[in-house]
């Protein structure tokens, strides 16, 4: 019985004990903020950072204030953009209702220590050197995540479930969003907890919220009020991004089952193609990705998954070419401004490494990754001090403190003491042990 009991908190309110990391990606960061930046203005939050947690639970939760933290199994089975703002929602409830006060400062510190960034596209294909899935970080943090998670009492949800009903109203956004999500809850959970005394655990059921979230709603002044509804391409952004996570995530099967061949949207061949390109069908990939392109000739990322395609090929200026048409349709992409400094590195023809060193600073400036920093050590190259430095900061990002320092040390030895990355490689010394 216990153990069904803790297999029902998981669902939404734990972190796992297994291995996570945090993924980053320009796509999936830019639309997911997009769609929850009304909730977090209505909760008095306007510059928060959504973390994308690579993992399959169906989980989510807020911490320190600002920090919103999605987990991919969630993204993948929650459909709409109104239920997503819904878990959202829940999860500042919690904030606002001060429920994790007395935890966050130390989960947060944990959880910050211990997080892993990992790329997808070139991020993931890197063999050898393959910097970012370090992986096996988040355990240390997931044990006193889940303490806290599975601390909300029942009264506590119901709180935060209220207060998100509230913020949905406030933005505009219609709450049914959160049936949607405990339907969807139920789905998973409800033979489980049919078999459960409610009274037995401190923790209100599915069934319970769902109740509380319909009475809510039938309230005239709710049912009445015209609300917000996503247009078109706000729901096609957010299939694209689900797909996505899908295609470079899960397992052949589920891909299979979710977006078969005789699916023709784009949705379905995004995440097929991705997934030709993981599991090797580059060609397949490549006829994917021209159908997604000659369909959607504006979309930049289209052309950065063409971009890895044809890195993989080895058809090198093909990539280059795939990745400025990329940029040029959304400046400011840091993963695809590192993903084409890779490429460059390899390529090293006149000017590539200087446009390399340029464009891994500009994706470090606008969002430092530990990818960024081990493309710029390979501009730079084993001979230049500064490599040392680049990868002093890959190891510091990386969690790998001794490692960090020990390169820190190297490059302070082989760099003139007035050059930038001597005094940062002096600042690593002083703030890490
Ligand atoms: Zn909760």
């Amino acid at each position: 019985m216990r153990r069904i009991i803790v297999a029902i908190l998981s669902l939404f309110f734990c972190v796992s004990a297994h291995a996570a990391s945090i993924i980053s990606d320009t796509e999936i960061e830019s639309v997911i903020g997009e769609l929850i930046a009304p909730i977090t203005a209505a909760a008095n939050i306007p510059h928060a950072n959504i973390r994308i947690v690579d993992d399959d639970n169906f989980n989510a939760f807020a911490m320190g204030g600002t920090d919103i933290y999605i987990y991919t199994g969630l993204l993948t089975r929650v459909r709409t953009p109104n239920a997503l703002r819904a878990v959202v929602a829940h999860e500042l409830g919690h904030t606002i209702g001060g429920h994790m006060a007395q935890m966050s400062a130390r989960m947060e510190t944990e959880m910050k220590r211990t997080m892993i960034i990992q790329a997808l596209g070139v991020g993931l294909m890197l063999a050898g050197g393959n910097p970012s899935l370090g992986a096996g970080a988040l355990v240390g943090a997931s044990g006193i995540a889940r303490q806290s998670m599975l601390s909300f009492s029942r009264d506590e949800e119901r709180v935060a479930d209220n207060m998100g009903f509230d913020l949905m109203v406030r933005a505009g956004y219609n709450p049914n969003g959160f049936i949607d999500v405990f339907n969807q809850m139920n789905d998973m959970t409800a033979v489980i907890e049919s078999k459960i005394n409610p009274n037995a655990i401190n923790h209100p059921l599915t069934s319970e919220r769902l109740k509380n979230m319909r009475e809510k709603l039938a309230t005239g002044d709710i049912k009445n009020k015209k609300f917000k509804s996503d247009d078109a391409g706000t729901v096609r952004r957010y299939d694209m991004v689900r797909a996505k996570l899908v295609g470079y995530l899960d397992t052949d099967s589920r891909i299979k089952t979710l977006y078969p061949n005789s699916d023709k949207s784009d949705a379905a061949i995004y995440a097929r193609a991705i997934a030709n390109m993981r599991f090797g069908n580059l060609n397949g990939a490549a006829v994917g990705t021209r159908t997604l392109i000659a369909r959607n000739p504006k979309n930049p990322y289209f052309y950065e998954l063409l971009g890895d395609l044809e890195y993989r090929f080895g058809h090198y200026d093909d990539a280059i070419a795939a990745y400025t048409r990329a940029t040029e349709l959304r400046p400011n992409s840091p993963m695809v401004d590192v993903a084409h400094a890779l490429v460059l590195v390899e390529r090293r023809a006149d000017g590539d490494i200087s446009r390399a060193i340029e464009l891994c600073k500009r994706a470090i400036l606008h969002d430092e990754s530990p990818i960024a920093y081990w493309v710029l050590a390979r501009a730079y190259g084993s001979d230049d001090g500064r490599a040392d430095w680049a990868m002093a900061e890959y190891y510091r990002m990386q969690n790998k403190p001794d490692k960090s320092r020990e390169y820190a040390r190297r490059a302070k030895s082989r760099l003139k003491p007035d050059s930038p990355e001597y005094i940062k490689s002096d600042d690593i010394l002083k703030t890490t042990k």
